[in-house]
């Protein structure tokens, strides 16, 4: 069993034990935030055609040169070409056709003049029709080639990597797959994460509270920030101080075929604290003290094979645990590249003390003067959750340093960063 560990070292530990899940085929308008299992590249270029990208006419710029209020080129109109329709006629010398936004430009065009630069009004009074294609058309202004028009691979060329493996999917990257005829996406499947609570006091939310008793937060606030995670959460409720109602709700977690197990409390050196002890006795801990401040009790173990975090019971402690260690497991297990939010740096408005071991304080961080500059918030004790609702950031205080002094710089990321 091993000592006390860092930080790093436990994260090192547990990630270096996860593989990615298998893999599953999704519909792309139910991928959003799902992990690409493969990389997309673009089938064919985009745009796919050169179309116009104003209302107006498509004509021979040749035949718009010196053209202008006073002297207008007059060009005979020979097609209407709306969006989504294949141009009939080449467009000749002193010809043009109307076209719209998103139309396919018509053979012989090599430029578009937009509706306002023509005698022809763009806009119809309400509610009246179109009073149809005009015989002749008076350009007020030359166009130089290519104007207005959208040529084909502008965005995308074919073949182009467009999404890589392993990406979260966002949805702009969803607006791609089905710009390039992706009707279903393949993605990893989400990990199974099962998870409980422990502990003689706690009261489920909505219950009457008797003295002495608590709401178990714990579970709520570790399901939401799992499943934000990528996480599918199975929710095994919670457990009274017993190892054999731990076991079995531990057991209930294998038979649901979790990828992982997430528990909090229990895991201290408390006369009550089974979660370690039935763990120990049905499997394998690898550690349960980590060098860090709040939440030096974790453990982490294999639970009859299946992995297992157990986080600290102290709800500051559980849900920084939760972040520093369970969300990147479960980023590792769903396939993720990125596993680790961004770190950043700030500068400090006030000193800050910690206890030299791996600090991670509350804190909110925000732009000051081309600055970020970071300040706590509230009591930083492991069990005042409120100022961790009023923070938006970690700042990330090394081991081994027992103070920063105002002004000087500290490492954060950002509790929503990716
Ligand atoms: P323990 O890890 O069991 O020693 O618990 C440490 C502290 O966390 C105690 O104050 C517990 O009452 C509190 N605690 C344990 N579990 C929860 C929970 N699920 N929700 C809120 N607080 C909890
Ligand atoms: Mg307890």
């Amino acid at each position: 069993l091993a000592d006390i560990l860092s930080v790093q070292e436990a994260r090192e530990r547990i990630l270096s034990i996860l593989q990615p899940v298998e893999t599953e085929w999704v519909s792309i308008d139910n991928c959003a935030g799902r992990i690409l299992a493969g990389e997309i590249s673009a089938s064919a270029d985009l745009p796919g055609f050169a179309n116009s990208s104003m209302d107006g006419f498509a004509v021979i710029s040749a035949d718009t040169s010196g053209a202008s209020w006073t002297a207008p080129a007059n060009l005979n109109v020979i097609e209407d070409i709306p969006a989504g329709k294949t141009p009939v006629h080449e467009i000749e010398a002193g010809q043009a056709a109307r076209i719209m936004t998103g139309a396919m430009l018509p053979l012989g065009a090599d430029a578009v003049i937009p509706v306002e630069d023509t005698n022809i009004s763009s806009l119809m009074p309400p509610g009246q029709a179109d009073s149809g294609l005009p015989a002749s058309v008076a350009i007020y202004r030359p166009a130089r080639p290519g104007a207005y028009i959208r040529t084909p691979g502008q965005d995308v060329r074919k073949g182009q990597a467009l999404l890589p493996k392993n990406r979260r999917l966002l949805p702009q990257d969803i607006g791609i797959l089905a710009m390039t005829g992706h009707g279903q996406v393949q993605v990893f499947r989400k990990p199974r994460v099962a998870l409980f609570s422990s502990g003689d006091e706690l009261v489920q939310p909505g219950q009457p509270l008797m003295p002495g008793k608590i709401y178990d937060s714990n579970q709520y606030a570790l399901a939401a920030m799992l499943a934000q995670g990528g996480a599918e959460i199975l929710h095994l409720g919670n457990s009274p101080d017993d190892p054999g109602r731990i076991q079995s709700l531990l057991d209930r977690g294998i038979e649901q075929k979790a990828d992982l197990i997430v528990t909090s409390a229990g895991v201290s050196v408390g006369a009550f604290d089974f979660v370690r002890q039935v763990i120990e006795a049905n499997g394998k801990l690898d550690f349960w003290k980590v060098n860090m401040r709040p939440g030096k009790p974790l453990a982490f173990g294999l639970y009859r094979g299946v992995p297992l975090i157990g986080l600290p019971g102290n709800p500051v402690s559980a849900f920084i645990g939760c972040h520093l260690f369970a969300v990147p497991a479960v980023a590792k297990l769903a396939g993720r590249a990125q596993l680790l939010p961004k770190r950043m740096k700030a500068i400090l408005s006030e000193p800050i003390e910690s206890d030299g071991r791996e600090s991670y304080l509350r804190a909110v961080v925000e732009g000051d003067n081309c600055r970020l500059v970071a300040r706590l918030t509230g009591h930083q004790g492991s069990g005042n959750l409120y100022s961790l609702v009023q923070a938006n950031a970690l700042l990330i205080v090394p081991s081994g340093v027992k103070s920063l002094p105002s002004d000087s710089e500290v490492d954060f990321w950002f509790l929503d960063g990716e």
